[in-house]
């Protein structure tokens, strides 16, 4: 089944300036912007800006220009966050969340990076 992508969708809003966002990081093909709802100190959202409605999508159909693009800001946003682990920052949590089950609450391709303090075992016991 193709995917279907929701225009209507938060982050589409965002991407067309129709709301506003905190911007840490903008290039041809990517918007990097704080989490509304920071669940650590540090919470930036990584978000390309075709329409890919979660990682396997976008995984599959972006374009090289577009996966290499989205994979450097991320990196550049640590870079930025000072959170690196091996350059002296104290480590981080990349997540993307996919449909249901991975409790996907925006269905446009999103990684959440999360940092700055101690974050936990990566999922809780079922
Ligand atoms: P997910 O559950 O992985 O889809 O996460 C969606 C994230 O988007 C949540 O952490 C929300 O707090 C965040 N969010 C929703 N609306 C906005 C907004 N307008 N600006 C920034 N972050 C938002």
């Amino acid at each position: 089944m193709p995917y279907a992508y929701d225009d209507q969708n938060i982050f589409a809003k965002i991407l067309r300036k129709e709301i506003p966002n905190d911007t840490v990081m903008e290039t041809e093909h990517t918007l990097a912007f704080r989490d509304i709802r920071p669940q650590a100190p540090h919470h930036v959202l990584v978000i390309p800006k075709g329409s890919y409605v979660c990682h396997d999508h976008f995984c599959i159909a972006a374009s090289d220009a577009e996966i290499v693009d989205f994979m450097r800001v991320s990196g550049k946003v640590c870079q930025m966050l000072g959170i690196q682990p091996g350059e002296g920052g104290q480590g981080f949590r990349t997540i993307s969340n996919a449909g249901e089950h991975g409790v996907q609450e925006v269905p446009h391709y999103h990684m959440h990076i999360l940092a700055g303090r101690g974050l936990g075992r990566m999922l809780n016991p079922a």
